[in-house]
């Protein structure tokens, strides 16, 4: 009888490569990388106040890169928590508790585990749990409990699986231009890692929600910090989808990298035009209008929608 049930299974069949399968990459390719980011975004910053810094992360790039009416609203609103927005954070926490947890974990307590640890840790989220009222901290409680149960169901057991290196919220930073610019990314899971430069590690992103074209971008958003810090890329990218216990594989090549590349550069140069009023900010309806904060008051993302017939909403990325 296998140890593994069947969704298990298909994740080491598809993250699984032996050592002849794991690839190396063309000499000179992470300085070629750095060189890239360096000549593409030295005149962007060029006009930077001495001492300013640009923070760039995967939810600005997509922000940008998406409708820049919203980004631009989006970083002038204050963040506010919500039971939806808390869920992903304590599920994250939750399954981080699992790899390392010494009997057979349980998704409650693991959420309740991880709630406890986030209310008193000093993170941005830990005052709004501590005043959470019970009706929406049971809501939340229970929204998280799914999600990690469904990771412990659909994910093999990494707690008993120590050869297979794993690291849970995987923090990566890239400093750059004497300071002027910093890429970081933190990413939820990391198995494997490198051997010289024989690529070995994998990266995977775990999702509450339905596939998003984005989750894509976001994860070579992240070979690439890797590649620039130490030299050697991931080997593979995934998004784990917990409601559907379904992996989606993306395979590191050089050009999955310069296309990252080209995204940063043309993320932050567009960002900065936005920012400094040089531009005027495109609206770019999509499927995202759902979720919009402006949505009441924006002609376009409205006429949109009502053109999209509800179907549609179900399919578009
Ligand atoms: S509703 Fe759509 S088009 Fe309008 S600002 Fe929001 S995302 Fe942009």
């Amino acid at each position: 009888m296998s140890e593994l049930n069947e969704a298990q299974q298909r994740v080491v069949d598809e993250l699984g490569a032996t050592a002849e399968h794991r690839p190396t990459f063309p000499d000179g390719l992470a300085v070629g990388l750095r060189q890239h980011l360096k000549e593409g975004l030295e005149p962007v910053v060029a006009n930077l106040p001495p001492g300013e810094t640009v923070f760039v992360n995967k939810f600005l790039l997509s922000q940008v890169l998406g409708c820049e009416a919203r980004h631009l609203f989006e970083l002038r609103r204050p963040f506010n928590w919500s039971v939806p927005v808390a869920r992903g954070t304590v599920a994250h926490k939750a399954i981080e508790l699992s790899v390392h947890w010494r009997t057979v974990p349980v998704a409650n307590e693991l959420v309740d585990e991880a709630i406890g640890s986030l209310s008193n840790d000093g993170s941005p989220i830990s005052e709004y749990l501590r005043e959470l009222p019970e009706a929406e901290r049971a809501q939340l409680r229970s929204e998280a409990a799914n999600s990690a149960q469904a990771f412990l169901d659909g994910f093999p057991p990494l707690r008993t699986k120590p050869q297979w290196r794993p690291a849970v919220e995987v923090r990566g930073r890239y400093e750059f231009l004497e300071g002027k610019l910093v890429l970081s990314g933190k990413v939820d899971l990391s198995l494997g890692g490198p051997s010289g430069d024989r690529s070995g590690r994998v990266f995977i992103d775990l999702k509450t929600g339905r596939r998003n074209r984005n989750h894509a971008y976001d994860l070579r958003y992240y070979a690439l910090i890797e590649t620039v810090r130490f030299g050697t890329p991931p080997r593979a990218l995934a998004s784990y989808y917990l409601d559907e216990s379904r992996l989606v594989v993306e395979h590191v090549t050089a050009d999955v990298l310069w296309a990252a590349t080209e995204r940063v550069i043309g993320g932050v140069e567009r960002h900065l035009k936005l920012v400094a009023g040089e531009d005027a900010a495109e609206f770019r309806p999509s499927l995202a209008c759902r979720w919009c904060p402006m949505l009441s008051t924006c002609e376009t993302g409205t006429a949109w929608l009502d053109a999209t017939h509800e179907d549609e909403h179900d399919i578009l990325p």
